[in-house]
């Protein structure tokens, strides 16, 4: 299959180099010549814009940071015309950002009136996830689709949900992460009160893993650095998933909630605690860097 792939970050290069590994033809963009040039040396092909990449593509795969750069790709911002207008009818497009689902219904409304199919399909598993091809995707679009898609998702992820129509992938994503966004903070908070109490935090670690507090920051994700070598916390927060990120989600969670006037007093607080943090000059750092709020000097 010939695929466009636009976004080459931290999760979108590995996604984009799976499907390069499992036989498909990949013409793949960034606007970052950083992250074209990392990509290109694993050979990944790089074409000379996002609008290059659509040449002879049966299948676009999106990975974006946030709404307003998949509406801008797509829709066009700033006078600029997006790329929707270049896509050929009976394109599937497959976005996996994390972004709002009103965003993703917009930009599906559009693509159906030029005969473009578009699924929301963000993801989880992180970064760890995306390099071994294990996500898990969860999808808003019509099952028909979502089937189309399947051959694609699967040399990405281990795990395909369809969560509903347009949108409900972008609605089941920002519930997983208010619940990891909160998760992260209990476990920093957990691990700093053992260490101050002179316990070894690998000890500590283990003992919650594997006991009732056991979660998937103490699995695969520990936030203090040296406990779990593969870890960003090990890596000094480098790569993984920005708090700016998971900042975001948080926000999207929070107008979400309000939108239907849901309670979420720990998303509500967690969003403050990751705002203050990235305020603090850690917005780059990976999330389990959150950990420095509660930690010890
Ligand atoms: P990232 O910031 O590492 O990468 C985003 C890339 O998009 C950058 O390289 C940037 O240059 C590029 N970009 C932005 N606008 C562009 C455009 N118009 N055309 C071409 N390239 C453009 O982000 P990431 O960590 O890869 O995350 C991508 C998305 O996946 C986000 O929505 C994030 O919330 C979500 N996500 C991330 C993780 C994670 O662990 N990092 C996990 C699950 C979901």
């Amino acid at each position: 299959m010939k695929i466009a792939f636009i976004g080459l970050g931290n999760m979108g290069g590995p996604m984009a180099m799976n499907l390069l590994k499992a036989g498909h033809t990949v013409s793949a963009f960034d606007l970052s010549a950083e992250a074209r040039n990392r990509f290109a040396t694993d050979g990944l092909p790089i074409a000379a814009s996002a609008v290059a990449t659509l040449e002879g593509a049966e299948v676009v795969v999106s990975m974006l940071p946030a709404s307003a750069h998949v509406e801008g790709l797509y829709l066009g911002s700033d006078g600029q015309p997006g790329i929707l207008e270049k896509i050929a009818p009976g394109t599937l497009v497959i976005d996996s950002s994390t972004i709002a689902a009103a965003t993703s219904r917009k930009v599906a409304e559009a693509a159906a009136k030029r005969g473009v199919a578009v699924i929301d399909a963000p993801v989880s598993g992180g970064t760890g996830g995306a390099i071994a091809g294990t996500l898990t995707f969860m999808v808003g679009g019509s099952e028909a689709d979502l089937e189309r898609a399947r051959p694609v998702l699967e040399k990405m992820g281990a795990n395909i949900f369809h969560a509903g129509a347009a949108g409900a992938g972008q609605t089941a994503k920002i519930c997983n992460n208010m619940l990891l966004g909160v998760l992260m903070i209990g476990t920093s908070e957990a691990i700093a009160l053992g260490v101050a109490n002179g316990l070894d935090p690998k000890v500590l670690s283990e003992i919650m893993r594997r006991s009732s507090g056991g979660n998937w920051a103490l699995e695969k994700y520990n936030p203090l650095p040296g406990v779990m070598e593969t870890a960003p916390a090990s890596k000094n927060y480098a790569g993984g998933f920005g708090t700016d990120l998971m900042l975001k989600d948080l926000g999207l969670a929070q107008e979400n909630a309000a939108a239907v006037r849901a309670a979420t007093p720990l998303g509500g607080l967690a969003r403050s605690l990751y705002a203050a943090h990235s305020l603090a000059g850690h917005g780059a750092l990976d999330f389990s860097s959150v950990i420095k709020l509660v930690q010890k000097p």
